[in-house]
């Protein structure tokens, strides 16, 4: 099957294009993404309505790229894919119109896409990577383990309670006047860096369960610095691989708490899925591998442009539905509207808030 993906729900105009083969493998014969960094950056941040109209400009010569890439024509997609949330919500009504103009004109099956289900799945574009497992969603707006059973059967073991593992790195990057995006700023800057010269505080230490916390330690990072007053290049780096370090420990360890809560079904071949644009952080990855080597888990980790926004782990996660048979019909998917938040997999029970 031939799925095109659309992906607009933050600040990256993206498609794809992609073939599941019948032995469930994935080829990727199109993958473009049109990053808006440099219309964000002097803002600091993400514009929500500079995203919007930059996506409105670019999605079609986009889809055409992608399309032209794959060498493929409208007429020989089995499908259109498309985020249909959560995320900006200006944006990814752009991408979910585009994909509904060409899947109603070219009469094909539309698929509107969570965006966190690509991510969840992105491991399978490029690995056998079977269920169940383990997921570790580490993104810009998400820090979520969750297990996954199969394609639509999620559930959800724990998340953040106040900031995203990405949204901590982007905004320890700005206070320490490194720039965005935050993450490979972070990533960088650390290279040169003592992480052991600062202690900064372990989150959550002694919470049960497998929730994450990061506010603190962005605030450990932000007094540290105050404190030396004029922070130096070294200061800087020296602070980075400390906020890094200590954030791949959180990481890993509340990772190993969920493996204690779903080991027992796993089997003797338990695998942990990392997905999300955090995942390509190489001390983050170092700190998972031990914990997997550790506890004999099998590590996955999709290389780091799978890892963040693209269009063809939206493709993916449309053609793994379209394989489940969890395809709406082409009347509903015109009606589905875009939706700024969509949980993945409901909190788990007692627990109030939904995000994370
Ligand atoms: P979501 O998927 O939750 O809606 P998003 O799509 O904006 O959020 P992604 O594109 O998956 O998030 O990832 C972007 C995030 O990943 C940013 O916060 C960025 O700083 C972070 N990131 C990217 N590369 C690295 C890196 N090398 N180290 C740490 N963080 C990184
Ligand atoms: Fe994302």
């Amino acid at each position: 099957t031939l799925v095109l993906g659309v992906e607009t729900s933050c600040d990256d105009t993206a498609a794809g294009v992609i073939r599941r083969r019948p032995d469930g493998a994935c080829e990727i014969l199109a993958d473009v993404v049109w990053r808006q960094y440099d219309r964000h950056a002097p803002y600091g941040g993400v514009v929500p309505e500079i995203a919007a109209r930059s996506h409105v400009e670019r999605v079609d010569q986009v889809i055409v790229h992608a399309l032209e890439k794959s060498g493929h024509i409208p007429a020989d997609l089995d499908a259109v894919a498309a985020t249909a949330g959560p995320g900006l919500i200006g944006g990814v009504m752009v991408g979910l119109t585009a994909a509904k103009a060409i899947a109603l004109a070219h009469d094909k099956p539309l698929i509107p896409v969570n965006h966190l289900e690509g991510h969840a799945l992105s491991a399978r574009l490029t690995e056998a990577a079977p269920f169940p497992y383990l997921l570790l969603l580490i993104s810009g707006g998400h820090t979520q383990l969750i297990a996954v059973a199969g394609v639509g059967r999620y559930r959800r073991l724990g998340s953040t309670i106040d900031d995203a593992a990405g949204e901590a790195f982007d905004k320890t990057a700005k206070l320490l006047g490194l720039g965005q995006p935050g993450g490979p700023r972070i990533e960088s800057a650390a290279v040169g860096g003592r992480a052991s010269r600062f202690r900064l505080p372990a989150p959550l230490a002694r919470r049960e369960g497998c929730d994450f916390s990061f506010s603190g330690l962005k605030t450990a990072v932000r007094l540290a610095a105050e404190e030396i007053g004029t922070p130096t290049g070294q200061d800087v780096a020296d602070l980075a691989a400390a906020f890094q370090a200590t954030a791949a420990a959180h990481l890993a360890a509340r990772t190993g708490r969920a493996m204690d809560m779903v080991e027992a079904d796993f089997g003797a071949d338990p695998r942990l899925v990392v997905a999300g644009g955090v995942a390509a952080n190489c001390a983050i990855k170092a700190a998972l591998k031990e914990l997997a080597d550790r506890r004999g888990w099998r590590l996955i980790v999709p290389p780091p442009k799978y890892c963040t926004d693209n269009g063809a782990m939206i493709a993916w996660a449309g053609a793994e539905r379209l394989a489940a048979g969890l395809v709406p019909s082409l009347a509903e998917a015109l009606a589905f509207a875009p939706r700024a938040r969509w949980p993945l997999a409901p909190p788990p029970p007692g627990r109030a808030h939904g995000g994370g």
